[in-house]
């Protein structure tokens, strides 16, 4: 495992935070401030940013310069990820076009979609929604059942997704469609690149627990996308999918650690204001997290290490989202600890206001249904890499 960067990196570290010290106003990074405002228009502002930001040459890190990107090591993406979460840049608005639809369609785009898709996504011109989920199909994907019936050079779909994270903010959907009536479950299938913006799709928020409508249900009813608007080859989407979803197998969890570990102190800060600090078993707890937060780190860096070596994480990589999410919820699970009987409580001292906090406590439950759910990553680990049986 190798700890250092070079001295290119931390060349790129000086320079991408002095940008983010000039471009990030104090008042944004003041914990609850996005959650302040509403919800277009935050969206709107992050949305402005983060194209600002990739006009300036921070985006796309890793990707190659002639598709817009900075062309750079695993390791400038790792401090990438660091500096972003320590400066509390603004969270991406396109999360599903940037991890996963971009490096699918620079590794099985034609050239005309490589050209159209990435550097309108990277300037946030459009935001892509990932339309998969099915109200009968989540994690056995391949139950899906939206349906495209070829008319002319078009395809007409009919359907419904659900769980559509940015739905209501989308301009254009990769979505997983049956094309091919009577094909076996993984046939016929194909990855179609759908407009929002028409008459035949309609895009509904659902409201999460803690207020927001981060996702939603899409529509489908008689709408138009033209054959030629398929990544990969029509009929070949599963493939496909299955490409697009590895994508998320190269991230580290530097980011995640970087950002978990400042929450961590946040939490320690309540716990010492509402003088629980001095509770032997919440010391016991925070103690705890602490310790499986640094396996996390080490986790990371072991990681990156091997991406940088070249070596293809394959299904090793469900380690990862298993160890991120299960340390996250723990240590949110901790903060309840720490507020004990005030745990409803958005401000349980004068001055101590918790809204931004309970908001990240409740999105921790998601972590381990997205992405493949817990139950799931733990029967890849066991199957694909400890080669036990089915
Ligand atoms: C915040 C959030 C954002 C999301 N964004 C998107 C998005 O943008 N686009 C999209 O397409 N989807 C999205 N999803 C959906 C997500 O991919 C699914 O929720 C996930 O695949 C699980 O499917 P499901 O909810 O239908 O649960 P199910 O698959 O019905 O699972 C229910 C339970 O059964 C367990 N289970 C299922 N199969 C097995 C098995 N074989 N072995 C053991 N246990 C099993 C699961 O672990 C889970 O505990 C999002 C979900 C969340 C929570």
């Amino acid at each position: 495992m190798d700890l250092s960067y070079t001295a290119e990196e931390e060349k790129f570290r000086e320079e991408l935070r002095g940008w983010l010290r000039a471009h990030i106003p104090e008042e944004w990074t003041r914990p609850g401030f996005w959650a302040s405002l509403p919800s277009a228009e935050s969206f709107e502002m992050r949305r402005e940013w983060e194209r600002d930001k990739a006009l300036a040459g921070f985006a796309g890190i890793q990707w190659p310069t002639e598709y817009g990107g900075r062309g750079g090591t695993p390791g400038m993406k790792a401090i990438y990820d660091e500096e972003t979460v320590r400066a509390r840049a603004p969270q991406t608005v396109n999360p599903l076009g940037l991890t996963f639809l971009a490096p699918t369609v620079m590794a099985i785009g034609t050239d005309a979609q490589r050209k159209e898709i990435i550097g309108p996504m990277l300037r946030n011109e459009v935001i892509w929604c990932q339309g998969f989920s099915e109200p009968g199909a989540g994690s056995d994907l391949a139950a899906l059942s939206c349906k495209g019936v070829r008319d002319g050079d078009d395809f007409v779909v009919n359907g419904q997704k659900v769980w559509t994270t940015n739905a209501v903010h989308g301009d254009k959907i990769f979505t997983l469609v049956r094309t091919e009536p009577g094909a076996e479950r993984h046939r016929g299938i194909s990855m179609l690149l759908i407009d929002m913006h028409q008459p035949g799709v309609e895009a509904r928020p659902l409201k999460q627990i803690s207020g927001a409508s981060e996702f939603g249900e899409v529509f489908f009813t008689d709408a138009r996308v033209p054959a030629s608007e398929c990544l990969g080859e029509l009929g070949d989407g599963w493939r496909t999918a299955m490409l697009l979803l590895s994508f998320e197998r190269g991230a580290s969890g530097i980011a995640q650690y970087t950002e978990f570990r400042r929450q961590y102190d946040e939490i320690a800060s309540v716990a010492r204001a509402l003088g629980r600090d001095r509770d032997p078993v919440v010391r016991g707890k925070l103690a705890g997290v602490l310790t499986e937060l640094e396996c996390l780190r080490y986790h990371a860096m072991h990681v990156l290490t091997q991406v940088e070596q070249g070596r293809d994480l394959g299904f090793e990589a469900s380690m990862t989202k298993l160890q991120w999410s299960e340390t996250f919820q723990d240590l949110w699970e901790v903060f309840d600890d720490v507020l004990g009987p005030d745990a409803t409580l958005r401000e349980p001292v004068p001055g101590l206001d918790l809204t931004a906090m309970h908001a990240q406590a409740m999105w921790s439950r998601s972590v381990t249904i997205w992405g493949g759910s817990s139950q799931v990553q733990r029967n890849i680990v066991a199957e694909r890499v400890l080669g036990l049986p089915r």
